[in-house]
């Protein structure tokens, strides 16, 4: 009989040797490993992450600009359904101010985050990203506002947005239509993706560990689809139940679990930009610093104004002060670098997209 550790860190090590192993040892990784193997993945994955980035830690400014949401997921708080959501949108003075802010306080990448909210038309988010760009020319711009016509992904391209994060959420056709209402689709958010890697952004995609109905077959569909697009990002963080949605009442995905995909991840895409996110840092107090152990290599602390950071309220508790916030960059940098880390002003761009600017 083999020693199960024995066959994880065989697979462990196939991984971190670049090569992508069956779906059979994959499950068997994710279902059935000891803490000695967690550990092993986590030394590996810090290896190979040191290996693309040293010790930098990439900070973003994130500012959640609109809650309105013409999408329906039964995981999120700001589900057009939800009608105990108390709704707002930033006006454009007021983006820039967070911007303006976000500058001094030295962040290089402002994130700009939303629900589907198409007041934002594609010639008003054009306006904002050229003004944006125009007053901080040396700063990157992340949109994160959902599925749109590919006609509006170019022109925010044109207007200077540099990367896009949407999370594919689930690989699984049948996994996402429990997760979402019938008028969306898995083919269509995946066909989305391809469409913004096409066009040139530094991409983003990723999914909840532990939302409802997810299977450890899902996982290898998320982990062989992630391998297939190769996104310059990854966003990876537990699902955590809102009161007002279909899915309150559901268990959050575990730290464990998150940790342990985000070695995997690190493994699978070795320059991934990977952040410890805020949702992990909601389910433990240390869960951001765990996840730069296990691998990630960036954070995103809030720039919204504080006025409306509880209105963005996808899941309970959702973490938006001390080292989340954008002001208290000091504690971030003395919690990262209680790490062994460094936290980094820069734009930290994905290391090949970086080389091919600068000739490195
Ligand atoms: N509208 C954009 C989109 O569709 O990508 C961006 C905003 S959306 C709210 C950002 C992400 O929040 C989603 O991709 C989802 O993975 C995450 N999210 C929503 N509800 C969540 C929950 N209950 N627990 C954890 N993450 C959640």
């Amino acid at each position: 009989m083999p020693d199960i550790v024995t066959d994880n860190k065989m697979v462990i090590d196939r991984l971190y040797a670049g090569e992508l192993p069956g779906r059979d040892e994959l499950k068997q990784l994710l279902t059935c490993h000891s803490e000695e193997d967690a550990e092993y993945l986590f030394k590996l994955a810090r290896q190979v992450r040191e290996n693309a980035y040293g010790k930098d830690v990439y900070i973003r400014g994130l500012v959640e600009f609109t809650n309105y949401c013409r999408n329906n997921c039964y995981y999120c708080g700001i589900r057009h359904g939800n009608s105990n959501a108390c709704r707002y949108r930033l006006s454009d003075g007021e983006i820039y101010s967070c911007c303006d802010e976000g500058y001094s306080l030295g962040f290089r990448t402002f994130v700009l985050q939303g629900g589907e909210d198409m007041y934002f038309t594609k010639e008003k988010l054009c306006g904002i990203i050229e003004h944006i760009k125009k007053k901080h020319p040396d700063c990157a711009i992340t949109l994160s506002v959902g599925e749109r016509d590919y006609k509006d992904y170019l022109a925010w391209y044109e207007s200077g947005a540099d990367r896009y994060l949407l999370r594919h959420e689930t690989a699984s056709a049948e996994h996402y239509n429990k997760l979402h209402p019938a008028e969306m689709s898995s083919g269509h958010r995946k066909e989305c993706l391809w469409q913004l890697k096409d066009i040139g952004y530094q991409t983003g995609a990723g999914f909840m560990a532990g939302s409802p109905f997810q299977t450890p077959d899902c996982l290898v569909d998320d982990l062989y689809f992630l391998y297939e697009l190769k996104p310059h990002m990854a966003g990876i963080g537990p699902f955590i139940p809102q009161k007002d949605t279909p899915f309150a009442g559901r268990s959050s995905g575990t730290l464990e679990q998150t940790l342990f995909l985000l070695g995997i991840i690190r493994l699978l895409l070795p320059d991934v930009l990977l952040p410890a996110t805020t949702a992990l840092g909601t389910i433990a107090p240390d869960g951001r610093e765990r996840g730069l152990m296990a691998g990630a290599n960036v954070v995103m602390p809030n720039l919204s104004p504080v006025s409306v950071r509880d209105k963005y309220n996808l899941y309970d508790n959702k973490i938006s002060t001390g080292e989340e916030s954008a002001q208290c960059t000091e504690l971030l940098r003395k919690r990262i670098e209680q790490t062994g880390y460094n936290m980094v002003t820069g734009r930290g761009d994905f290391k090949k997209y970086k080389q091919k600017q600068t000739g490195e």
